[in-house]
């Protein structure tokens, strides 16, 4: 992990000389910078965010206490979309493939996954909530950790995602060799993460949802992204702006960031996490339900019109190893 709070170098290639882009608070009020990296371009969260800081941010209130992260209905509205990432990838998939999902949550998107085909599922996630619900799943050889150098063999994978993971991770470039090492030629990699070129973080920088610190340590934007993974021997395949599980509700919490006293109130209040919304006005969240009912159809239009130019507020690649 980091060392300190005083430190400022860039995640990806460590050098530290940068210029700073604009300001953000978390949702315990600790103020940081997003600064970009003048060496490899990355855009990254300073200071480093210390231990006690990412431990606070990953706590019970993070993975949910329950039996799932969500309320029932929105967990049926995301396994909806955890189906639908299964049904692509199992399209670039033989037969026994063997399938690696870093940071697989509640494992559900591998058993998705298991349903369709006679698959060798491993995940790995870090200790939580999330992890004791993926322990769960039989046919899935969880890791609870990190992934590390030996922990699978090189050439071993057929397939390796990391949905919305990659960008909390604060060893990024040694995760792409290790990636690259236990992949096989011509095996598939999909990684999704938030768009630093979108609408959405041009428009609302510090208030943006998707920029979740602490938890979001460095973001590329796309272009960059594919240069540099080109250069790692990784040809890319699949590029996808579109998200609707992802993009239009980024859109309506960012506006609602914008015009409350503190960040991500309503995503908070839908997962159930009563410390954070304690202080806040109960009356004050039917406002915010009705906005998100109102606008929710405008941020679907908005997420359509934005993928054609590759403006959304995140993304999905798809690479190849050469
Ligand atoms: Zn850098």
């Amino acid at each position: 992990m980091m060392d300190n709070n005083v430190d400022d170098y860039c995640f990806f290639c460590k050098s530290n000389n940068s210029k700073l882009l604009f300001e953000v608070t978390d949702i315990f009020n600790d103020p940081y910078t997003l600064n970009q990296c003048d060496h490899c371009h990355a855009v990254y969260l300073s200071p480093h965010p210390t231990e006690a800081q990412l431990d606070r941010a990953y706590d019970d209130t993070y993975y949910g206490s329950g039996t799932d992260k969500f309320n029932p209905i929105i967990e049926s509205v995301l396994d909806f979309f955890r189906s639908r990432r299964s049904s692509f990838l199992r399209k670039q998939l033989y037969a026994d493939a063997r399938i690696l999902d870093i940071g697989c949550g509640n494992g559900r998107f591998l058993q998705y996954l298991g349903k369709k085909g006679n698959y060798e599922l491993h995940g790995i996630e870090r200790e939580g909530n999330s992890a004791s619900r993926a322990s769960q799943i039989p046919e899935l050889r969880l890791l609870v950790g990190s992934l590390k150098q030996a922990t699978y063999s090189s050439n071993y994978f057929d397939a390796i995602t990391l949905f919305h993971v990659f960008e909390h991770v604060d060893n990024p470039a040694e995760m792409l060799d290790i990636i690259k090492d236990i992949l096989k030629p011509g095996g598939v990699l999909v990684m999704s993460f938030p768009n630093i070129n979108s609408n959405q973080a041009r428009w609302f920088k510090g208030d943006w949802l998707h920029l979740d610190p602490p938890r979001h340590l460095f973001y590329f934007k796309p272009d960059d992204f594919i240069m540099l993974m080109k250069k790692r021997g990784f040809e890319l395949v699949v590029e996808q702006y579109l998200s609707f599980e992802q993009n239009p509700y980024g859109l309506v919490q960012s506006i609602l960031n914008k015009v409350s006293a503190k960040r991500e109130l309503l995503f908070e209040f839908l997962k159930g996490n009563k410390s954070y919304i304690k202080d806040y006005p109960s009356y004050k969240f039917i406002f915010h339900l009705l906005f998100f009912i109102a606008f929710m159809p405008v941020a679907f239009i908005c997420d359509v019109l934005e993928a054609l130019v590759k403006r959304s507020a995140t993304i999905q690649l798809t690479f190849i190893k050469k």
